[in-house]
């Protein structure tokens, strides 16, 4: 298996944290397999994509550049994909586990008679044969898994690779591909974006977060959380509690199945420290954790601990940024 395709996703007009990854997975593969890594990138950037893929590892980039690709669509994009991994031969689709890759996998997966492996962060090869592992029971353990299928579809874990360096001077060819799709085959449209999320940062590239629980106890107790985020420069997260309890929206979930985040600095309020949630802070560098209850699990996980009241600690913590910074 050594014919590898990246689907390097992008953001604005440059490609996303994850692309970037899948692209640093890629070249590590073809590297030990001797194989290459070729990418696709679609909708009116595409070409600007497929240079910076070109720069971050691959050597053949394809495009779709159909205005219709502007906007992710599921629809549109399991067939542009589809059409670019049939058309390349590759064997190996990756592409980055993150919110539109979770939505991807499975589905390109099937349309490919391939088998689809998630959340991965590294791989073995032997006798030209490839195991790709897999963090598994809420992180405790590392799975080994390979396919009997000739097809692989690969999930990678967000935040789990170093990025390959970036050479401007790297040449490649750059292949537009013919897919026009039409517009009847769009069945659900965005009529309106509208800003759910209390702030602009990403969780996933967010170097500060301050993450609060059920242990807020509603949702104008994340107005504290906020206003010490804005201080501190980065952005609020919630463990699943919260965000069930509708106190905020539910992109803002860290944890197995949310965000899976690398701050520098979490600080996890009134979260108690479930497996599911640690899962997602794995790569916090610094983990502070506010808490009434001296057993909760978060203490054991957490670099520096506060048993206290988060409506006695936010407050008083603000006001003392707010003197030290601004
Ligand atoms: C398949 C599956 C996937 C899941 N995925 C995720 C996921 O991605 N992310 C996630 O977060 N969870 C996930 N969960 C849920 C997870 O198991 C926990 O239920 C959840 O993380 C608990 O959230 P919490 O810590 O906010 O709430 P709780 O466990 O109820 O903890 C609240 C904490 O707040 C403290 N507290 C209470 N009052 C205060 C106060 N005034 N000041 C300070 N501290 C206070 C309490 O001591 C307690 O420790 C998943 C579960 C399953 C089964």
């Amino acid at each position: 298996m050594s014919r590898i395709l990246v689907f390097a996703n992008q953001q604005g007009d440059g490609l996303s944290s994850g692309a970037k990854e899948a692209l640093a997975f890629g070249s590590r593969l073809a590297s030990s397999t001797g194989g290459e890594v070729r990418s696709v990138t679609l909708g009116p950037f595409a070409e600007t994509g497929a240079k910076e893929a070109i720069a971050s590892g691959a050597s053949i980039a394809y495009t779709i550049s159909n205005p219709l690709l502007a906007e992710y669509d599921v629809e549109l994009f399991v067939n542009s994909i589809h059409t670019v991994f049939q058309q390349s031969g590759a064997d190996i689709l990756i592409l980055s586990f993150d919110k539109m890759g979770k939505d991807l996998v499975g589905r390109l997966a099937t349309r490919n008679c391939a088998s689809a492996i998630t959340e991965v962060v590294d791989f073995h090869t032997s006798n030209d044969k490839l195991t790709l592992v897999r963090p598994i029971y809420g992180d405790k353990a590392y799975g080994e898994y390979t396919t009997t299928r000739s097809k692989v579809v690969v999930g990678i874990r967000q935040k789990s690779q170093e990025l390959a360096e970036f050479d401007e001077t790297a040449t490649g060819e750059i292949i537009p591909v013919d897919y026009s799709p039409s517009e009847e085959i769009i069945v659900t449209k965005l009529v309106v974006k509208i800003q759910s999320a209390l702030s602009d940062i990403r969780l996933e590239d967010a170097s500060i977060i301050v993450s609060g629980g059920r242990g807020i106890e509603g949702a104008e107790g994340f107005n504290m959380l906020q206003t010490l985020a804005n201080l501190l420069g980065g952005t609020v997260g919630a463990s699943r509690a919260a965000c069930d309890a509708g106190w905020v929206p539910s992109n803002l979930q860290v944890g197995q199945t949310g965000a899976v985040v690398a701050p520098d600095l979490y600080i996890a309020v009134g979260i108690s420290g479930a497996s599911q949630h640690l899962a997602g802070i794995t790569n916090a560098k610094t983990v502070v954790a506010i808490n009434t209850d001296v057993e909760a699990p978060i203490y054991k996980r957490a670099n520096i601990g506060v048993v206290a009241d988060y409506k006695t600690v936010i407050p008083a913590l603000t006001e003392k940024l707010k003197k030290v910074l601004i």
